[in-house]
């Protein structure tokens, strides 16, 4: 490769510069592609000023990373968080380049986020930073330029406060610029459920690629929040045997299989919605999820779960990816030297941006789909986007993960070269 290569001292930034040199090395791709896909389209800072409730003024500093617009719009997250900044967005955006071009959604990459600590902001003040934020990207944002979604610390509710701001500021209703938009407004129905049914959708897909029936497979799943919780229920429902289940208070065991549609009640009823004081039959609260005699893991709770020094100790033959990053690469060579099989995040989890695609489409149209019409075609795109990567690793005999991103970054060059060089 003649192209020099990048670095960063921002080690997010760094990582996805690594990752994305080693996969289109070993792929062979054209130096030239090499070198318009390793840089952003466009990084835009903002200062964001906010008039806090004591009537200070506080100007916050804002980002909006595009990576690549190649294929479509530029889609992903905008968060609050102190560590905001431009590289750790530019990064992020990186990833979802990646990730919208695997899942075969017409979308490029894009993040952003504003640096601030929201814990210590009242309701009002995030209000008017959201307006603020909102009005300083409205150039660079829109139905057909840049979709931004929720993220870390951000919800509904700001997403309704960016759209509301711009929809004023154009002087029409704006539905398409964002999404993971409430139901009550411009939201789409399936949304909560979409990305630990599409986890689990790959679960299955895997069983039926080893020739597996689910309704003989033991399954554990770390952490029981919003994805790992669909992700149990989903794996239950098609008849495999959930023995653990945890989160943040513990892990949760029974050899003769855990009652999800319980465990659902149980947090429903819970003020923090946690599985504390969770029983059921053959219940009993052990250690750590990681050696617990399962066939399939799902680890849908943190980054890093599986490390060098839990690794060894995971006795699944198969594990599917739910939370972002819960494999570290020291992790993933462990388990490649136990022959575990692991499906790779940005295939797995991506059922949250396919939601978000269907919520754009449906405000496009101005039409609403049923949940049952939203499931099924999540359902037909995740298994085909899980046979794609899968075929790939098998033919080019390699692991799921660099099979993934080497089929994503491919399908972005493929459209690069078609449109040419000229913006
Ligand atoms: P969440 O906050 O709803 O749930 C997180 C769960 O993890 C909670 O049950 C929490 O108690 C548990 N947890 C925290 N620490 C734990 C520990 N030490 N051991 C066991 N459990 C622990 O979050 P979420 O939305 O379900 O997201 C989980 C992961 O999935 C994150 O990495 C997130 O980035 C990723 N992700 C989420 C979505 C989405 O649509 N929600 C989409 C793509 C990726």
């Amino acid at each position: 490769m003649s192209v020099t290569k990048r670095t960063a001292t921002n080690v997010l930034l760094d990582t996805a510069l690594k990752n994305f040199y080693g996969a289109v090395e070993e792929m062979r791709l054209d130096d030239n592609l090499i070198a318009i896909l390793g840089n952003s389209e466009r990084k835009l800072e903002v200062s964001v000023p906010v008039e806090m409730d004591d009537g200070s003024i506080q100007v916050f500093k804002g980002y909006r990373v595009q990576h690549s617009s190649a294929i479509g719009p530029s889609k992903g997250g905008i968060r609050f968080h102190p560590d905001v900044d431009a590289d750790e967005c530019e990064a992020l955006a990186m990833l979802m380049t990646w990730k919208c071009s695997l899942a075969g959604i017409p979308y490029g990459g894009g993040k952003g986020g504003i640096s601030c600590d929201p814990l210590t902001l009242s309701m009002k003040e995030k209000e008017r930073m959201s307006r603020a934020y909102a009005a300083r990207i409205a150039p660079i944002v829109g139905t057909w330029q840049d979709v931004p979604a929720p993220d870390v610390n951000t919800g509904g509710q700001e997403m309704v406060w960016f759209m509301d701001t711009i929809s004023k500021l154009h002087g029409r209703v704006e539905p398409g610029i964002f999404t993971g938009k409430p139901i009550s407004y411009w939201g789409s129905k399936g949304r909560t459920a979409a990305t630990g049914y599409g986890v689990a959708t790959c679960g299955l897909e895997l069983l039926k690629a080893v020739g597996k029936d689910p309704k003989g497979v033991k399954v554990s799943v770390q952490g029981f929040g919003n994805v790992g919780s669909y992700t149990a229920l989903t794996m239950a429902n098609a008849g495999a045997k959930v023995v653990a289940i945890s989160d943040v208070t513990g892990t949760y065991h029974s050899a003769k299989g855990i009652d999800i549609k319980k465990a659902f009640e149980h947090i429903e009823s819970h003020p923090k919605k946690l599985l504390e004081g969770f029983s059921c039959d053959g219940c009993e609260k052990i250690e750590e999820i990681f050696s617990v005699d399962a066939d399939l893991f799902f680890p849908c709770a943190l980054e890093g779960a599986v490390n060098e020094k839990t690794a060894g100790k995971v006795k699944a033959k198969w594990i599917v990816e739910g939370a972002n990053g819960p494999v570290t690469p020291e992790g993933d060579a462990i388990l490649d030297q136990k022959g575990v099989i692991v499906v790779p995040d940005f295939l797995a989890n991506s059922g949250g941006v396919i939601g978000s695609y269907f919520e754009w489409a449906q405000n496009l149209a101005g039409y609403f789909w049923t949940e049952e019409e939203y499931n099924e075609r999540l359902m037909h795109i995740m298994k085909g986007n899980f046979k794609l990567v899968w075929d790939y690793a098998q033919s080019k005999k390699i692991k799921m993960r660099r099979a993934a991103f080497m089929a994503a970054i491919q399908r972005v060059a493929d459209v690069v070269k078609l449109r040419g060089v000229f913006l």
